[in-house]
């Protein structure tokens, strides 16, 4: 009998930087550093929001399930 027991995973807790000022960010407002911050990404997430410029043309369809020269007849 071959029981083999693995470990646990531990919950490592690791400050993510703030991705603002790349400071180690707190618990309470995490991964930013500060509310100040947190709220510095949230403008600029809203900002984007606005300014959406998406340049997207007619999606091209092409017929790539066809198989040209194909020609087999079943009999
Ligand atoms: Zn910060």
């Amino acid at each position: 009998m071959t029981d083999k027991s693995n470990p646990p995973l531990r919950a490592v807790r690791i400050m993510a930087k703030c991705p603002i000022c790349e400071k180690t960010g707190t618990a309470e407002y995490q991964p930013f550093c500060s509310k100040r911050c947190a709220n510095i990404d949230l403008g600029r997430w809203l900002k984007e929001g606005y300014r959406v410029e998406t340049e997207e043309g007619p999606a091209d369809a092409e017929d790539a399930g066809r198989e040209p020269g194909s020609t087999r007849q079943a009999g």
